[in-house]
């Protein structure tokens, strides 16, 4: 990788280095959304670079309220973009220098939603996840379901209700039937958990009845968030058969404002667990296909500090994103720019690293303690669940800052 350094002031550790220049939806005032590009504690408002007559790209692509337009127009002229703005960020003589109002405080916009969602997917790639919950749910000798290292296994999830970072979410109510119960009863859920996830962006649209190759899914991938799948676990546990999750998830997801390009996250290529039967050929890839992208989850009860209670890497998953695109387009089904694709709870073997608060506390058997005292098996009113991810090498930094969310009461 070769060095670059920035003329623009960005901290030692800030996920939002100039190897990373992800790209968001910002707005200083409700009604004027923007594309906007993270460097340091800035924004880069790429409207008013286009205007200067900087990019190849018209500024009409960047004054829009969503990245669909942009990334439609593929990846040769979002990559370009993206190289033309760090090479304007490195430059010592760059034209930027006299342009103060290209930038844009981070602490002063409120982030957006920066796709528009046609169709969400959520994966289940993570095979100690898996195995845990069917430890939990269902069979301990026997927790990997038979289909499970032969299928990515997967649900469409619901677009609806994809949220932004710092969107509060409301404690849902719905039909749980208690352990000894004959009947079931309708409640608010008393078992709401997150899953600690990555989503990918698509970046290329299919056609229907096309495929796409384990070769060719790269080119169909813009870029990376952090995820979180917001879970009722007593609602999931009675509705999920046979068909799978439904209303035990519906009720809302939230993911991270910036998009970091899967180019930029090239250096930290690693290669993934052995997969054991032999996978069939339309899944088999080359190379590295994981991703070293430390992750980690706090938690905080209202106006109290914050307790990280997991600590994950995304290099853990079974199934790795190009798989997940093979195998969910193998049938011929479409994809659509904008599509988002979440990885699964990412859990590792370790305890420490467990991804949902249904194997912290084992299914709510094992209450654990907080920095303030209190304890607790899943998440109580106003407590706040805050994810991080970014990953790091040779002092290079390319982070997603954070997915945030506080659960306020049943409505
Ligand atoms: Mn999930």
């Amino acid at each position: 990788m070769t060095t670059l350094k920035t003329w623009v002031s960005v901290p030692k550790d800030s996920d939002f280095s100039i190897y990373n220049l992800p790209y968001g939806i910002f707005s200083l005032d409700e009604n004027t959304l923007k594309v906007g590009m993270a460097i340091g504690k800035q924004i880069v408002d790429l409207s008013a670079v286009a205007d200067l007559g900087l990019l190849e790209v018209n500024s009409f692509y960047f004054r829009q309220s969503t990245l669909n337009e942009f990334i439609g127009l593929g990846k040769e002229l979002t990559n370009k973009v993206r190289l033309d703005v760090q090479r304007l960020l490195v430059l010592e003589n760059s034209p930027l220098k006299n342009h103060p109002e290209v930038f844009i405080a981070q602490r002063e916009v409120r982030m957006h939603l920066p796709v528009r969602i046609g169709d969400y997917t959520d994966f289940y790639s993570s095979i100690e996840h898996a195995t845990n919950v069917g430890k939990m749910y269902r069979d301990p000798e026997n927790a990997l379901l038979s289909n499970w290292r032969h299928i990515p296994v997967g649900y469409h999830g619901r677009a609806s209700s994809v949220v932004v970072s710092g969107t509060s979410i409301h404690r849902p109510m719905g039909q749980v039937k208690q352990k000894d119960a004959s009947e079931p009863t309708f409640k608010a859920s008393e078992s709401l958990d997150f899953e600690l996830e990555m989503g990918f962006v698509i970046g290329k649209n299919t056609k229907l009845g096309e495929r796409i190759s384990t070769k060719n899914a790269g080119e169909h991938i813009f870029g990376l968030v952090l995820f979180n799948d917001w879970s009722a676990r007593d609602i999931q546990k009675w509705e999920y058969v046979p068909l799978g999750p439904f209303l035990g998830k519906s009720f809302g997801s939230s993911m991270s404002p910036w998009i970091v390009t899967i180019e930029a996250l090239e250096p930290f290529k690693v290669s993934g667990p052995s997969q054991q039967p032999e996978v069939l050929s339309y899944l088999k890839c080359d190379g590295n296909q994981n991703y070293d992208i430390q992750l980690e989850v706090g938690m905080a009860p209202k106006d109290s500090n914050e307790t990280v209670i997991s600590t994950s890497n995304f290099k853990y998953m079974y199934w790795n994103m190009i798989q997940q695109l093979a195998h969910h387009t193998v049938n011929g089904c479409n994809v659509n720019v904008g599509d988002v694709m979440a990885s699964g709870t990412i859990s590792g073997k370790d305890e420490k690293s467990y991804g949902s608060l249904l194997e912290i506390s084992w299914g709510g058997k094992k209450p654990f303690e907080m920095k303030d005292g209190s304890t607790r098996t899943f998440i109580e009113d106003y407590d706040t669940i805050t994810m991080r991810g970014f990953a790091e090498k040779k002092g290079v930094r390319v982070g997603f800052g954070e997915v945030s969310g506080t659960i306020l009461p049943s409505v």
